[in-house]
C-alpha cells in the first residue's frame, strides 16, 4: 500500500510538496480551510491531487502517516494539537523535500534581513555560473524545484516557523543574521523559545559544515557560549576582522576565509547603510564556501539591484526622495531604516504593532525625523512614544492622507520615509500593498 501524506495549506509551499510527494509515490491529500488560489486548484487537478477547501477533514487528516503543514498554520491550531496527540509527525516543507535531494544548501535565517541576504546570495552564485536554486520565503517552493528542477546548489530563506518543522534537516552552510525580539506570540512570549527556533539552523551540522553568524548580536553570541556548535563558525561584525571572519578595517569590508582575503570599500557596495553591510558580509562568506573569485563576488556586491519594499529609493518628487521601507514591520528593521538617513525624515509610521517597543528608536527620532505621519487604525502608542520628541506628529487613515501630508511637511532635499515598524494587516493586504499603495500615491503627486 502507498504510503500517505497530507498537506495543510495549499499554497506555494504545500503545491510543491503535493508534487513531490506524488512524485515519489505518496497517496497524497490536500487540505485548506480557507479557499484555494484558483492557478493552484488548476495544478491539483492537473496532477489528479485529492483536496478539500474550506474545511480540515479531521477523521481522514489524522489517518495520515506524516503532515506537511504550512509554515503559517500556528502549533495551537487544534487539529496540530491532536495530531501531536496522536503521535503523527508534523513537518514542514523544507524537511520533507530535503530528504529527496543531495544538493549543497545554505539557509539563511534571522529575524531581519533573510529576504535580502537570500537575493544577494542567489546573486552572487548564479552570476559566477552555478546551478543555483532560490526557495524558501522567496522564490519558488523548495519541493516544487526537488521535484521538478535539479540545481547543485539552494539558497533558501527560513523563517522561524520554517525552522520550527525541521528535524533530520541540515544546511551545509547556515547563516544566522540576528536575533531580536519578534513573532513571540507564536512563542507563548519566552524569548528563549523564539532563540531556541532560530538555532535549529544549525541542529545535525557536522564539522564539515559551515556556521556564518553576527559577532555584534548579543543575544547570538551568549547562545553560542551556551551550545556545542560542531560547524565550523565564521563570525562577521562590523569590528577588526579575525581569521576566519569577516570586519571592517579602514571604511573596507574584509573577509578572511580558507587562507584567501577578500576586500571591497564598503562605498563600492551596492546596498547601503549599516544593516546591510552586515547582509552583504554574510552573503560574501556564503559565496567564498563555494570558492568564488574575489574579483566576481566584488562585481556581484557592487551590482545588486536591491529587493523591491527594503530601503527602496525609487522616486524624487521636487527635490524630495521617497524610500519604501514596508517591509519594516518591527522596530529593529526601521531603527536600521533611520540609521542609514543622511538627510532630514519624514517618517511615515504605524500600522499593527506587535507589543513594540519604540524607546530604541527615541533618539534617532530626535537626530533626524522632522515630522512623523502615523499612518494606522490606532496610533495612540506612536503618539505616547514621539509627541514630546518630534516637532510634528500628525494622523492619516489611508495612503493617500499619508502621501499628501508627507509632502506636505517635507522641503527640498529631504527624504520621506515609510518605515512603519509594524505589520500592515489593519488597512492594507500585506506590506507589499502597502509599498504599491506608497509608491502609487507618490507617483500621484
Ligand atoms: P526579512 O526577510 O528577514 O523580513 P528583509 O530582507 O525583507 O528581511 O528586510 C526587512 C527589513 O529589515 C528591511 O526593510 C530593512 O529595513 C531591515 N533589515 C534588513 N537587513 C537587516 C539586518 N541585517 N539587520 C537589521 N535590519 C535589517
Amino acid at each position: 500500500m502507498k504510503k500517505s501524506v497530507v498537506i495543510l495549506g495549499a499554497g506555494e509551499s504545500g503545491l510543491g510538496s503535493a508534487i513531490l510527494a506524488q512524485k515519489q509515490g505518496f497517496a497524497v491529500f490536500v487540505s485548506d480551510l480557507g479557499k484555494i488560489k484558483e492557478k493552484y486548484k488548476n495544478v491539483l487537478l492537473q496532477h489528479h491531487i485529492e483536496f478539500e477547501e474550506g474545511q480540515h477533514s479531521e477523521e481522514k487528516i489524522l489517518k495520515s502517516e506524516t503532515v506537511i503543514k504550512s509554515p503559517g498554520i500556528p502549533d495551537t491550531a487544534p487539529l496540530i494539537q491532536k495530531l501531536h496527540k496522536n503521535g503523527i509527525p508534523v513537518i514542514s516543507e523544507i524537511e520533507f523535500a530535503g530528504r529527496y535531494t543531495n544538493a549543497k544548501t545554505i539557509c539563511i535565517t534571522g529575524s531581519n534581513g533573510k529576504t535580502t541576504t537570500t537575493l544577494l546570495t542567489y546573486h552572487i552564485l548564479k552570476n559566477a555560473g552555478l546551478n543555483v536554486g532560490l526557495a524558501g520565503n522567496v522564490g519558488k517552493s523548495f519541493a516544487g524545484q526537488v521535484a521538478n528542477e535539479q540545481h547543485d546548489i539552494y539558497v533558501i530563506e527560513l523563517s522561524s516557523f520554517q525552522l520550527d518543522g525541521m528535524y533530520d534537516f541540515k544546511a551545509d552552510v547556515a547563516v544566522l543574521l540576528n536575533i531580536t525580539p519578534d513573532h513571540l506570540d507564536r512563542y507563548g512570549y519566552h524569548m528563549q523559545n523564539y532563540v531556541d527556533s532560530k538555532f535549529r539552523i544549525i541542529q545535525n551540522q557536522t564539522k564539515n559544515d559551515f556556521f556564518i553568524c553576527c559577532s555584534d548580536d548579543e543575544i547570538i553570541q551568549k547562545e553560542l557560549e551556551k551550545r556545542e556548535i560542531k560547524a565550523a563558525c565564521i563570525p562577521f561584525g562590523l569590528k577588526d576582522p579575525v581569521e576566519p571572519g569577516a570586519g571592517i578595517s579602514d571604511e573596507k569590508l574584509i573577509i578572511n576565509f580558507n587562507q584567501k582575503q577578500f576586500s571591497m570599500s564598503i562605498l563600492d557596495l551596492s546596498l547601503q547603510g549599516k544593516h546591510n553591510t552586515y547582509n552583504s558580509m554574510a552573503a560574501g562568506i556564503a559565496s567564498m564556501v563555494f570558492e568564488i573569485r574575489n574579483e566576481q563576488l566584488r562585481e556581484s556586491l557592487a551590482g545588486f539591484q536591491g529587493v523591491e519594499h527594503r530601503l527602496e529609493r525609487f522616486l524624487r518628487v521636487h527635490g524630495i526622495e521617497f524610500v519604501n521601507d514596508s517591509k519594516a514591520t518591527n522596530v529593529n528593521s526601521t531603527w536600521y531604516a533611520l540609521e542609514s538617513m543622511h538627510k532630514p525624515v519624514v517618517w511615515i509610521a504605524g500600522g499593527i504593532d506587535k507589543g513594540n517597543d519604540y524607546s530604541m528608536l527615541k533618539s534617532l527620532v530626535k537626530e533626524k525625523v522632522k515630522a512623523i505621519v502615523c499612518l494606522g487604525k490606532d496610533n495612540s502608542k506612536l503618539h505616547a512614544a514621539f509627541d514630546t520628541v518630534a516637532k510634528n506628529v500628525v494622523d492619516a487613515s489611508s495612503m493617500e492622507e499619508a502621501v499628501k501630508a508627507a509632502y506636505y511637511l517635507a522641503r527640498n532635499g529631504d527624504t520621506v520615509l515609510l518605515s512603519p515598524a509594524c505589520a500592515s494587516f489593519d488597512l492594507f493586504e500585506n506590506y507589499e500593498d502597502r509599498g504599491n499603495q506608497f509608491k502609487e500615491q507618490v507617483r500621484n503627486l
